[in-house]
């Protein structure tokens, strides 16, 4: 007779702690979210300020993995805009539904562009 062993989901807690390590977690959360009426210009300003913060997150790979699974569509996260996690999901998506064979079309110079980019979330000490 064989035995069943109740699997138990891992507490939640587990799946969140990293947000206690964030950087900016007592800071003002308008730097990482887009405002009513925010022009581009102060777009591009206050995402450049919110990745530099980021940039020394300690928990910025936790972070990251979760805007993309989330399919967080606004704000920065893990040091990436909301158009940059776009962009990276589109690609990979393109990637996984060529088959064997088939070409895929990246959008132009994009894919080196983005591994340079990005290229800190791929290391270990991230
Ligand atoms: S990576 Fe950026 S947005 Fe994410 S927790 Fe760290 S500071 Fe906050």
């Amino acid at each position: 007779m064989t035995r069943l062993t109740p699997q138990l989901p891992a507490p939640l807690s587990r799946l969140w702690e990293w947000q206690l390590h964030a950087r900016c977690r007592n800071m003002n959360g308008d730097l990482f979210f887009p405002r009513e009426g925010e022009g581009k210009g102060a777009r591009i300003r206050r995402e450049r300020v919110a990745k530099q913060i980021c940039a020394a997150c300690p928990v910025r790979r936790e972070c990251h993995d979760h805007a993309i699974t989330a399919d967080e569509a606004f704000g920065v996260w893990g040091g990436t805009s909301a158009s940059e996690r776009r962009l990276l999901t589109t690609e990979s998506d393109q990637v996984a539904s060529s088959g064997p064979g088939s070409r895929t079309h990246l959008p132009r110079g994009s894919s080196a562009q983005w591994a340079r980019r990005f290229r800190g979330l791929s290391s270990p000490n991230m």
